[in-house]
């Protein structure tokens, strides 16, 4: 039986690394080109384990995909179509740096199939752009969306940041307008975290920076939602909006609905078989276990029934369509309500869930709070 899953393929190089990112990538691009061979030879490594699989998308993060050359990424699409199987109509997205991108590179990832861009913007305001770490500019961004549609991009999707230091409602606004100004059929805001071994953190735990207090993020989560609802977005997951049903990112659901996921590249994890593994977090060892002939595991761990279930909670609690529990019943032969009836009753007492009713779904109180609400179960 051929069963779907997803592909993601972690490409760790940037130009600069970000204060507040916790993604793992380094600056050494002179090791692109052996990546580029190590990362062919994973694939082939891993084929035979996935014959039976097709794949419905294919997820290029980082990371900053777009600094590899053309013929980088042509060697890995031809690589990527010999060894798996790729669903006609599966949704392939590349994330890329405004600040690296040009009319070849993106005129190259369409010839390739590439159907979704996904922009990290963050701010269209220069001074937040350069606290942020970030290489390029808002005008960057606005050649690059141009850019994008003369060469046929219909699916385009904007990071932005929100609750960093120093950013105002009043900014916040107008990064809002301006993104919306682009038409984007995606928009993802993320809420800045002070992400363990960053410069951000350092200078934290230094009393150099100060956080963003919660009711202040909480505003400008707020703020978000509203502007960009009125602006006829679905906010279908707590980060994340779409100009419609047809733009909810495919990818990223497969993670948020439990679906198994293949990760390829240094640091990369997956998720097959109710095992979760990671990669190794070093492009240097990455490249030399391929040479050996090694697969580049860091750790694989067999999950028990427990963790799958609070994971599945987890993850659908994020979604705004919630948690079917029929489905539930149907993955782990396990009836939702009867098991978590005390701790339904008391999410229920809290304000923090809607009644049952064929779904679990957070109210707008347990919305604003829904990772610590899955502590719960
Ligand atoms: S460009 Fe993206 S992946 Fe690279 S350091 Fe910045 S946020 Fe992280």
């Amino acid at each position: 039986m051929t069963q779907n899953a997803g592909l993601y393929i972690h490409i760790p190089f940037c130009e600069r690394k970000c204060g507040y990112c916790d993604f793992y990538s380094i600056t050494r691009l002179d090791l692109i080109e052996a990546f580029v061979q190590a990362l062919i030879k994973e694939m082939a490594m891993l084929a035979p384990a996935f014959e039976s699989v097709q794949f419905q998308t294919v997820f290029f993060g980082g990371g900053t995909p777009s600094l590899l050359s053309p013929s980088q990424i042509h060697h890995i699409f031809d690589a990527l179509y010999h060894h798996f199987t790729i669903h006609p109509d599966a949704e392939i997205t590349l994330e890329a740096n405004p600040g690296t991108l040009n009319r070849e590179k993106l005129e190259h990832y369409r010839e390739l199939g590439i159907n979704r861009l996904s922009l990290g913007v963050q701010s269209f305001h220069p001074g937040e752009l350069h606290f942020l770490g970030r290489i390029h500019t808002a005008e960057d961004v606005i050649h690059n969306v141009t850019l994008a549609r003369q060469v046929g991009f219909q699916n385009i999707n904007l990071d932005l940041m929100t609750a960093f230091p120093g950013l105002t409602p009043e900014s916040f606004q107008k990064t809002l307008e301006q993104a919306v100004a682009l038409q984007p059929e995606h928009i993802s805001c993320y809420t800045l975290i002070f992400e363990p071994g960053t410069p951000f953190h350092h200078q934290l735990i230094n009393g150099k920076m100060q956080p963003v207090p919660d009711d202040a993020e909480a505003a400008f989560y707020q703020q978000a939602r509203q502007f960009l609802e009125k602006q006829g977005y679905l906010q279908y997951e707590i980060s994340n909006y779409a100009r419609g049903e047809a733009f909810i990112c495919r990818h990223n659901c497969i993670y948020w609905e439990y679906k198994p996921y293949l990760g390829l590249g240094p640091s990369a994890h997956s998720f097959y078989d109710n095992q979760r593994r990671a990669n190794v977090r070093s492009v240097q060892a990455y490249i030399r276990k391929l040479a050996a002939g090694q697969l580049p595991l860091q750790f694989r761990e067999s999950l028990t029934l427990e963790q799958q279930m609070f994971e599945y909670i987890f993850l659908h609690l994020r979604l705004r369509k919630g948690l079917d529990l029929q489905a539930f019943q149907e993955r782990f032969g396990t009836d939702f309500v009867s098991r978590y009836r005390e701790t339904l009753d008391r999410l229920l007492e809290n304000g923090f869930i809607e009644p049952p009713n064929g779904f679990l779904k957070l109210s707008e109180k347990g919305w604003l709070m829904a990772d610590s609400i899955a502590t719960y179960f």
